[in-house]
């Protein structure tokens, strides 16, 4: 006879194989809808499971934090644009954090009373919060960094490695202690060591490295979740925050590899980073720029053959997606050849402009990587350069004092003609001039995106 536990166990492993299942759909715009609409109904059947477990056995918290929970997620989902999402993703990284140190605390709390604890519980306590402390001061940095409350640029000062490393020694050495003497002062100091931790870790991270430490955060925050469910034993919990926390691990290393950054000196604290900081040249802000008007761009894309847009975090500031999708498609009507170009870290998060243009329902086999269309810009006639700057800043290739020194880039000035859409001077993420904007193949469109869309596609109509 099926009995209740086997029920339970069934349902959390068949979340899982749902979460799993959605991961993979995940892995491809096509597939994206359906690995979300998985893993919505793994959630689901994992929250039914885990309010009807027997160990449950009053409901009123529950019902409050869900309220709670729910009422805010609902708030925050009406009210935040598409831009701000990275930040809103690290916001919620930091609750992540913040509630695995809370479990921590409460479960050594709790069993200490009932005096049921042992060895292992007790490292998985101080595990699950150092980690969480550390995800949730670091998450709430990088929160401050791309809400630009803080600086993007590195935070370095001299021997801050050493600090970070005496540090960790410290709160590996109190957490040990902790572990044999279950002294909950000692528990306090540890975690307030990691929140420290959290915060200097990601303070000298700036600029080109962002991408990698959000999606660390993420990892972290997965793990985190994971040695809450130790602590808890709570299977699904565990399956769900190394899915995360692997998941996350895998996309920084892949990004790492993107921009050719070696993932030790992400995760150690921005060692590197001094070149970064020291930057900021502007003496080729001096030199003057070409620009062009909408009718010029207008002129020169109708004429080409081959033109490739690059999209950036610009075109998600400006919502231009819809309006550039019109443009490819009047520009498609007159015979030529439009394709997309995609930088991995462009925009403020993984996947940032692949998520815009499939909202605009711009067909995917337009959209190239980087890898893929590289080479192909130097036949290409014409560049449309949307709100992107450091992915196709040259100095990544040329400047070893650039913080964008050794990231790929889109090689978008090897191109005829570069025309970039773009309000102001203003430097890209990284705080640094941009070299193509002074190349002779370049002009500038200056205005808000998506105006310049809605204009380019009159005048493209209009010729
Ligand atoms: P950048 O941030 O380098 O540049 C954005 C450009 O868009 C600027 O030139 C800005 O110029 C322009 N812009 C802003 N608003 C508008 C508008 N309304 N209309 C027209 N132009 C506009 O973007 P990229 O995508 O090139 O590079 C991404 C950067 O962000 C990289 O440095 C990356 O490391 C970093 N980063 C990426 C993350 C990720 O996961 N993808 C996470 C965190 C950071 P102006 O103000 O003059 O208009």
């Amino acid at each position: 006879m099926i009995q209740n536990s086997d029920l339970f166990a069934l349902s959390y492993l068949v979340a899982t194989v749902l979460f799993i299942l959605g991961l993979k759909g995940l892995s491809s715009p096509k597939t994206a809808l359906r690995g979300n609409l998985l893993s919505m109904v793994g959630m689901g059947i994992a929250l039914v499971a885990t309010l009807l477990n027997p160990q449950v056995t009053t409901y009123g918290w529950i019902i409050a934090g869900l309220s709670l929970g729910a009422l805010i997620g609902i708030v925050l989902a009406i009210r935040i644009d598409m831009k701000s999402m990275p930040q809103l993703v690290a916001a919620l990284h930091s609750f992540v954090g913040l509630s695995a140190v809370l479990v921590a605390a409460g479960t050594f709390l709790l069993h200490r009373e009932s005096g049921e604890l042992n060895g292992v519980l007790l490292a998985e306590i101080a595990v699950g919060s150092f980690i969480g402390a550390i995800t949730f001061t670091g998450s709430l940095i990088a929160f401050g960094k791309l809400q630009e409350l803080l600086s993007s640029n590195p935070l370095v000062f001299k021997g801050q490695h050493y600090l970070n490393a005496f540090l960790a020694v410290v709160m590996f050495a109190l957490a040990a202690v902790f572990v044999s003497n279950q002294d909950f002062t000692l528990f306090l100091l540890m975690t307030a060591i990691a929140l420290v931790l959290g915060f200097l870790l990601v303070l000298p991270i700036g600029g080109a490295d962002m991408p990698v430490i959000v999606s660390m955060l993420n990892s972290y925050s997965g793990w985190a979740a994971s040695a809450t469910g130790f602590t808890l034993g709570n299977t699904l919990l565990i399956s769900t925050g190394a899915l995360v926390g692997s998941s996350g691990a895998i996309l920084s290393y892949i990004m790492c590899k993107a921009m050719n950054r070696s993932i030790f000196s992400v995760v150690l604290g921005g060692f590197g980073g001094e070149a970064a900081a020291a930057s900021g040249d502007d003496s080729k802000a001096k030199k003057g720029v070409k620009s062009a008007s909408v009718e010029d761009l207008a002129f020169m894309l109708e004429n080409a053959q081959k033109a490739v847009i690059v999209p950036g975090y610009g075109m998600a500031v400006a919502q231009a997606q819809h309006a550039i999708k019109e443009v490819v498609e009047v520009l498609t009507q007159k015979g030529v050849d439009v394709k997309f170009a995609i930088h991995p870290v462009a925009g403020r998060m993984p996947g940032h402009m692949n998520v815009l243009l499939a909202e605009a329902d711009i067909p995917y086999d337009i959209v190239h990587e980087m890898e893929d269309i590289n080479t192909d810009f130097s036949s290409t006639d014409v560049v449309f350069v949307i709100g992107a700057n450091d992915v196709i800043n040259p100095a990544a290739k040329t400047d070893k004092s650039s913080p964008l020194y050794g990231m790929p880039i889109l090689d978008a000035y090897t191109a005829k003609h570069v025309f970039v859409s773009k309000r102001s001077m203003k430097a890209g993420y990284a705080g640094v001039d941009n070299e193509l904007f002074y190349y002779d193949n370049c002009s500038l469109v200056f205005g808000d995106a998506k105006g310049t869309c809605e204009q380019l596609v009159r005048a493209l109509k209009n010729a």
